[in-house]
């Protein structure tokens, strides 16, 4: 019996390029399945949890035609925008219907608002089902970030997650210890060997990035023996993640670009009101690399406005 996602039986040889209807809402999902020749695990790869992360979006669709049915030992299911209704009303990547981030609602709900109903259908439907998961993200129209890769340190199948980890082609990845919200994170509280990859920012993309992505997707699938061939593993420097939210909102004016290392007490910030005056200055609680901030000039109180991390062997 072969194994259904969808509705659609993983036949080998079959490619299935469709759309999932989320119940309760207008939303359509698109979702490629690739079903390979011999017998093997099913890995998911999804882009645009946030809808304005486009590098990993644009990825997702060149992967979903390239990747080769012939080729592959097992199964690829791609979704390459999760969140179709924020991409098609461009929001800043929440959903259009209901202003709420996607990947803090995981598991969802299939009762709740049109983001939980999402995120229901796509744990339910899709990633609850499959052995491996890759969650392709990128810094948003507000995001300046450095690439990055996340695995959840704490989880059943962290040491097969950190093997995918080390086919990530970045200079730095996060063990992170969040198990909520996201749809990686709830992944690997279930076993799912699972990783985020953060490449690009400011919602631009380019080829080099798209690229870069698509080699990293290639480079897990060779590791867990869908794609044929050899591998590539990558020495990174492990960081313990810290974010500091803003204490207010007002205009943000960052001192540091990232991916510079700061020793405790540098200035890393300031917000001051519409009249110019200082309303806080952010300094750095300890040493670290900026892997991620606010680079809009509005910062929101309670939002993003640095994340920073620390080398693990010094977070002790
Ligand atoms: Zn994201």
């Amino acid at each position: 019996m072969d194994k259904i996602i969808a509705g659609h039986a993983l036949t080998p040889g079959k490619t299935v390029k469709d759309h999932i209807h989320v119940h309760g809402t207008e939303l359509h999902v698109p979702h490629v399945l690739l079903c390979g020749m011999e017998d093997g695990p099913t890995a998911l790869i999804s882009a645009g949890i946030h809808n304005a992360e486009y590098v990993g979006i644009q990825a997702a669709i060149e992967l979903s035609n390239e990747l080769d049915v012939q080729e592959l030992r097992g199964n690829v299911i791609i979704l390459p925008l999760a969140n179709r209704s924020g991409f098609e009303n461009r929001t800043m990547s929440m959903v259009w219907e209901d202003g709420k981030n996607l990947n803090r609602v995981f598991p969802g709900d299939a009762e709740g608002s049109t983001a939980e109903k999402l995120a229901h259908t796509l744990f339910d439907v899709f990633i609850r089902n499959v052995d491996y998961y890759i969650d392709l993200h990128s810094g948003d129209g507000f995001e300046e970030l450095i690439p990055y890769a996340y695995y959840l340190g704490d989880a059943p199948a962290a040491g097969k997650a950190r093997e995918m980890i080390e086919c990530v082609n970045t200079k730095y990845f996060v063990r992170s210890k969040c198990r909520t919200g996201g749809a990686y994170n709830l992944a690997s509280v279930h076993g799912i060997p699972s990783v985020l990859i953060e490449r690009g920012q400011l919602s631009l993309f380019s080829r080099e990035e798209i690229e870069a992505d698509k080699a990293d997707v290639r480079n897990i699938l060779r590791r867990i023996g869908i794609l044929p061939g050899d591998y590539t593993t990558y020495e990174k420097t492990e960081l313990a993640e810290f974010s500091d939210d803003a204490p207010c909102t007002g205009c943000w004016y960052p001192e540091k670009q990232v991916g510079d290392w700061f020793r405790k007490g540098e200035k890393l910030g300031e917000i001051r009101d519409y009249f110019g005056r200082s309303l806080f200055t952010a300094f750095a609680p300890c040493d670290g690399v900026l892997i991620h901030q606010c680079a809009s000039l509005n910062i929101i109180e309670k939002g993003p406005m640095v994340t920073y991390g620390i080398r693990q062997n010094d977070s002790e």
